[in-house]
């Protein structure tokens, strides 16, 4: 009771506080987490997307519309086998909790886009709060996924992630599905001078296996290792090392969830980069695509021992070393 009357009494302060450190701190200029591809996103829902990823700094616009096209498909009237209704599938129970008229049209429906998305919005701020207590330097949004998938609940079981395989699919899902919908400015996105292609993961990642003949590590015969391995965490975003065309965007034997992205001809020779393992895909065949755009997360999918990127060059249709392309 004491307790409650103090915390009363101090919240005016805290939020004087608050207001202060707002205006000293430099605006963040880091790489454009909260930024929006406005033009990914349908545009009657640009506004509404905007506002529900302004609820709070964790949930950034591009988090928002990557749940939207996973749990919808950005399709409005959406209803699941479970009665998950409308554009962020909202449940009946959840919904009678976070359902406003955000809308202003005199009803609360999850079949109105405006009442979902700042629903959504306002849901995904109280699960981050909720699950924070569980969360590392890094990995705060992972358990805020978990906890849309799963229920916050299932987080606090685990202190973590839940080992479900639906809920660890989901976050890289949203993680993967994110990079198209972040603003196009910002890092990551140059050739470095003096090579041909941009690593296709964040930072100067480690080869782990590098292009030549070896022993396959799952078919236990001398084969030609057609690309370089680079150590990554499962879900890490996997991006194009250069503008271009996605010619194939699917599963392929052995190499799990591949991408293949065309770069048109370079010297008088055709060129394309692959990428494989891929726990989730983001792009789809026929999408332009530029250098250091996210087009798939991290995984272990096909003929593969552990979560990392395998990365190949072709020139006319042939495998090369990619090294010397990415000035390795
Ligand atoms: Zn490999």
């Amino acid at each position: 009771m004491v307790a409650a009357a103090l915390s009363l009494l101090l919240l005016p302060i805290v939020l004087v506080i608050g207001l202060f450190s707002q205006v000293t701190e430099p605006p963040e200029t880091g790489t454009g987490s909260g930024g929006l591809n406005s033009g990914a996103v349908p545009e009657e829902y640009v506004k509404w997307v905007l506002k529900a990823g302004a609820l709070c700094d964790e949930i950034p616009p591009a988090v928002i519309a990557a749940q939207i096209e996973a749990e919808s498909g950005w399709n409005p009237n959406a209803v699941s086998f479970a009665n998950a209704q409308g554009l962020s599938q909202f449940i009946p129970g959840t919904w009678a909790t976070w359902g406003r008229d955000d809308d202003g049209n005199g009803t609360i429906s999850p079949f109105d886009p405006g009442d979902a998305i700042m629903a959504q919005g306002r849901y995904d701020c109280a699960l981050v709060d909720q699950v924070r207590p569980y969360a590392n330097s890094g990995n705060l949004l992972d358990l805020t996924l978990a906890a849309y998938n799963a229920g916050p609940g299932r987080v606090q079981q685990y202190r973590g992630v839940p080992p479900y395989s639906e809920t660890i699919a989901y976050v890289a899902r949203i993680k993967s599905l994110m990079g198209k919908y972040e603003g196009a400015v910002g890092g990551g996105g140059k050739i470095p001078p003096g090579q041909q292609m941009a690593m296709p993961l964040a930072g100067n990642p480690q080869v782990t296996s590098p292009y030549g003949y070896r022993m396959h590590p799952v078919l236990h015969v001398r084969k030609l290792h057609t690309g370089i391995d680079f150590a990554a965490g499962m879900g890490d975003p996997m991006k194009a090392a250069r503008d271009g065309e996605v010619t194939f965007a699917g599963w392929s034997n052995g190499y799990g969830n591949r991408v293949v992205i065309s770069h048109g001809t370079l010297n008088g020779q055709r060129v394309n980069t692959t990428y494989s393992h891929m726990s989730a895909i983001s792009v789809s065949e026929g999408e332009r695509v530029r250098t250091g755009q996210q087009i798939g997360a991290v995984g272990s999918t096909g003929f593969s021992t552990g979560a990392h990127c395998h990365f190949e060059v072709q020139v006319n249709d042939g495998y090369v070393n990619p090294a010397p392309w990415l000035g390795i």
